[in-house]
């Protein structure tokens, strides 16, 4: 709250993706608190496309990035797609607003025109290497060696601008001194200004880099709050510098460098979700370029509810032990400071959890009618009367993690038993039983009253007289109905599979058996 005293702007926050590819979790993180923090303080949430590097930019991705959106409940309330006053929201249609910034800098003595080719780069490059300096950058110490407006004669500098001569825009960064700024999660950060190099603002195409462009785009959009991966803390030094020489440091929006996320080696990679086989994307992502795909979240059978609620608490929680929180519950209780400054452990195991969770707090009817896009193959499911359908969910929720899971855990409603694991009764079958199971069959078969706890009673009431323990049948009965030792309660899968099936199933495996 402390960031907000004093304040009187709107709140308003900014997930500024590249379009370069996959949301992976880190992301949807990133979105989630921008957006809560706009909800909880009735700010705007705007998503803006951050495209002005040309060669990464990767088709169908900015779709891919607002359907996650979309999936995820997360609506921006500016975006490309959205509208709203503060646009064009893509960058690369912002192209002609950036080049006044840049050249504003120049007239300060704050950036300077670069003239130098890539091959006179690389030579630097190769020149200044050494066994300290492996990678000497276009600094203070080196910007004087360079073809720049700093070392060429102004005469000299306004013919190749004329000429048209192929040039970028730098920031001038100072050789001595320190930058810093308060991060809402990391406290005071400072930096050494003279380790930082000379970043190009405006490349030679007349695009800016992302460091120009995020630094206007976030004031002429009036952004006060923005939030980022730790990634960009590197970044933020230059960051600082160009608020300070271009608004001024009052205007500079708070920052929050959120933690990263971790795999179980280091930094979460799209890689690991292949190598240790968990999604790592919000939806499935197939890069048109290369054709690799990733797997998402929503493909392997989250629910969007347990995904928002598993992100939002890598990395934060509300100070007490509550672990399951809507989005309006989350909205209520979010707070940036208590987000974590070190990195956030992602645990699949603990993420199906979260799953299992919400898919036994989802109303029955809108579950039954997400898990039934799980059984495009399964034409006797079309067939099937809705009420029919929510029972069987409802009956075997308990037993799920994924939305996935429930097709085996479903099947056998549907389609005799592909696999009958006879083995688990041959053992101690015996004439008794073959005689229960035949009589069971024929009091089944008159019983007009087909519902569990009837079905159940019969059942004991036979055990009884027979003077066989109801346990040395239930397994047997179970094999005969499902297949194998799981599901849910047996007299109620008989109840749900009718008294036909019912009969059917128990007479075969019985007669099987007996034949033996
Ligand atoms: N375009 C940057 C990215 O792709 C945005 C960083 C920021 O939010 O400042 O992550």
């Amino acid at each position: 709250m402390g960031y907000l005293c004093g304040m009187s702007k709107k709140v308003r926050v900014r997930f500024a993706p590249s379009p370069t590819g996959g949301l992976h979790l880190g992301g949807v993180r990133t979105v989630l608190y921008n957006y809560l923090f706009a909800k909880k303080h009735g700010g705007d949430f705007i998503v803006r496309i951050e495209d002005t590097d040309q060669s990464r930019y990767v088709p169908g991705a900015e779709e891919y990035i607002f359907d996650c959106l979309r999936w995820c409940g997360l609506e921006p309330d500016e975006s490309v797609q959205h509208g709203g006053d503060f646009g064009p929201y893509r960058q690369s249609e912002r192209k002609p607003l950036y080049r006044d910034y840049a050249e504003k800098l120049i007239a300060q003595g704050d950036a300077y025109y670069a003239f130098d080719t890539p091959a006179e780069l690389e030579a630097m490059r190769e020149q200044y290497k050494s066994d300290q300096n492996p990678a000497p950058q276009y600094d203070h110490t080196l910007r004087l060696r360079m073809r720049n407006s700093l070392t060429l004669s102004p005469e000299e500098v306004d013919r190749l601008l004329s000429a048209g001569t192929p040039h970028v825009i730098r920031i001038l960064m100072p050789g001595t001194g320190m930058i810093g700024f308060t991060d809402m999660i990391r406290g005071e950060v400072s930096f050494d200004m003279s380790t930082v190099d000379d970043k190009v603002l405006l490349k030679a195409d007349g695009m800016p880099t992302y460091h120009l462009a995020v630094v206007v785009d976030d004031h002429l959009m009036q952004i006060s709050h923005a939030f980022r991966g730790e990634e960009w803390l590197p970044s933020a030094p230059v960051h600082v510098r160009l608020w300070e020489k271009l608004f001024g440091r009052a205007a500079m929006p708070e920052w929050a460098h959120l933690p990263l996320i971790l795999g179980p080696n280091g930094k979460l990679s799209k890689r690991d979700g292949a190598k240790y086989g968990f999604p790592v994307f919000a939806m499935n992502w197939t890069d048109p370029k290369t054709g690799e795909n990733v797997e998402g979240f929503r493909e392997r059978g989250f629910l969007p509810e347990a995904f928002i609620n598993l992100l939002a608490l890598l990395g934060w929680n509300d100070g007490t032990e509550k672990e399951l929180f809507s989005l309006e519950e989350l909205v209520q209780a979010f707070s940036m400071e208590r987000v974590h400054s070190s990195g956030a452990k992602f645990d699949y195991e603990k993420a199906k959890w979260f799953n299992h969770e919400w898919l036994l707090r989802e109303p029955v009817q809108r579950l039954a009618f997400s898990v039934r896009s799980q059984f495009e193959s399964l034409s006797s499911l079309s067939s099937l009367n809705s009420l029919k359908w929510e029972k069987i969910v409802a009956l075997v929720r308990d037993r799920c993690h994924l939305l996935t899971d429930f097709v085996e855990q479903t099947r056998y409603f549907f389609e005799y038993p592909q696999e009958v694991d006879r083995a688990a009764i041959e053992p101690k079958w015996n004439a008794e039983k073959t005689s229960f199971f035949h009589e069971l069959v024929t009091r089944y078969g008159s019983e007009t009253e087909w519902q569990a706890a009837k079905l159940e009673e019969l059942f004991k009431s036979l055990a009884s007289e027979r003077s066989i323990k109801p346990g040395e049948l239930m397994l047997p009965l179970r094999i005969m109905l499902v297949g194998g030792k799981f599901g849910p309660g047996v007299f109620d899968i008989a109840d749900i599979l009718g008294k036909e099936e019912t009969i059917q199933r128990i007479g075969l495996l019985t007669a099987q058996l007996s034949n033996n």
